[in-house]
């Protein structure tokens, strides 16, 4: 009996379905279908696969003219699921990235009030509308990216009431139709405020107020939370004490790890269990051993290395080790100001070794393992969410290969065109 749709996407020159199990006609590691077509119902992919095989798998006369979509010879790629972004947040530091790539020092910028402490001033000072309207217009760039899935940290509020209104903004955005998927987590423990800092037990208060009041107020609204464990942030005790809390509440766990150093912070994310941890640019050979054996994913965001000219995280040997890796563009006003995950995808193939096929992968598939929602996308195979990106070209190949450039022609959200 062939299936039911409402949708047919027709013409494909090249499907990347990253789902060479299970969709026919899917060959290599990335799934392609060559001459492919894709059917949907309500949103989810019903069958995909070579388009001379579509009229017996599906009921192609039941599609309306309207839902029936010409790919035009181009290729077709699973929307980009980027598992790690800070988009909320008020205020710009353009002025400082140019500073600190002219020389001026860490601490200098520091004692000039800028830094992370100068987007949680201007972010407590914005009201939610505004934050509301940043946020939406930073949302639909990464649409035009080709994004379909973005995680969204709070972290710049820093007390009860400005955190709660990051978590109001990303609930609306969510429920905004058109717009990505939207997966909240709560990162209270960013850095310490401001009007904590300069004495332990100004410290010590600030992660009891987190654990005690806002972990609370936030379960179940937050899917995860996150930790920036790392010198000058959270130590790996502090770190162990909120996320040991959080997943009591019900929480799924990140971490920020190893970025900066060696913190023992992958160690952690390795024995909390966490659904991924991300940087890992110090992590140990026997830490990458702890967190495949754990199941926990890499996250890497060379947009940070990038951005700050430092080396880039190794990517090699979290494969070495087994590891699950995901590509995130930890989208930020400090270290890393790009929606684009075409340029993770660059960045990941010229300076980090890896294989187009890998980068590919990781910014799709390894983003969903990243996110817990692998059931749901990352790939275009039949029971997932029809998210997608239609390239202006034939070949997904000119990723990486033409860079700097916006690749994307189209990008669909659950079967409708949002960007
Ligand atoms: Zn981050």
């Amino acid at each position: 009996m062939p299936l039911a749709a409402d949708r047919l996407l027709l013409n494909i020159s090249r499907l990347v379905t990253l789902a060479p199990g299970s969709v026919m006609g899917a060959a290599g590691p990335l799934g392609v279908v060559e001459r492919g077509a894709l059917a949907a119902r309500g949103g989810r992919v019903v069958w995909a696969g070579p388009e001379a095989a579509l009229a017996d798998a599906v009921d192609v006369a039941s599609v309306p003219a309207d839902g029936r979509v010409d790919a035009g010879g181009r290729a077709v790629i699973p929307g980009f699921v980027d598992a790690h972004t800070h988009f909320v947040f008020a205020g710009d530091r353009a002025e400082e990235f140019h500073l600190r790539h002219a020389g001026v020092s860490y601490e200098e910028l520091a004692r000039q009030g800028r830094g992370i402490l100068s987007t949680v001033r201007a972010t407590r000072a914005a009201s939610a509308a505004e934050l509301r309207g940043l946020g939406e217009a930073r949302l639909r760039s990464f649409l035009a990216h080709g994004t379909t899935t973005v995680e969204g940290k709070t972290g710049y509020g820093l007390d009860l009431e400005s955190e709660a209104r990051l978590l109001d903004v990303m609930e609306s955005l969510a429920t905004t139709p058109g717009l990505p998927r939207v997966v909240p987590t709560f990162l209270g423990a960013h850095t310490i405020p401001p009007e904590r800092r300069g004495s332990p037990e100004g410290r010590a208060a600030y992660v009891d107020e987190v654990c005690e009041r806002m972990l609370p107020a936030f379960a179940g609204r937050a899917r995860f939370c996150d930790v920036f464990c790392e010198a000058g942030a959270f130590t790996v005790e502090e770190s162990r004490r909120i996320l040991t809390r959080a997943r009591e509440l019900g929480y799924l766990l990140k971490l920020h790890a190893s970025q900066l150093g060696p913190s023992g912070g992958t160690a952690l994310a390795a024995e909390l269990g966490a659904t991924s941890a991300d940087h890992l640019d110090y992590a140990s050979d026997a830490e990458l051993d702890a967190l495949a054996a754990a199941g926990v994913t890499g996250a890497l965001l060379p947009g940070c290395s990038f951005t700050l000219s430092i080396p880039y995280p190794p990517a090699r040997r979290l494969y070495d080790h087994g590891l699950r890796v995901a590509l995130a563009t930890d989208f930020n006003p400090g270290t890393s100001y790009s929606e684009n995950m075409q340029m993770m995808i660059a960045l990941a193939v010229s300076a980090m070794g890896m294989t187009l096929a890998e980068a590919l992968a990781a910014a799709t598939l390894g983003g969903a393992h990243a996110l817990g929602l692998v059931d749901e996308v990352g790939s275009l195979e039949p029971g997932k969410s029809c998210d997608l990106a239609i390239l202006n070209g034939p070949d997904e190949r000119a990723l990486a290969y033409h860079f700097g450039v916006n690749l994307v022609a189209q990008t669909w959200v659950a079967g409708q065109r949002a960007g």
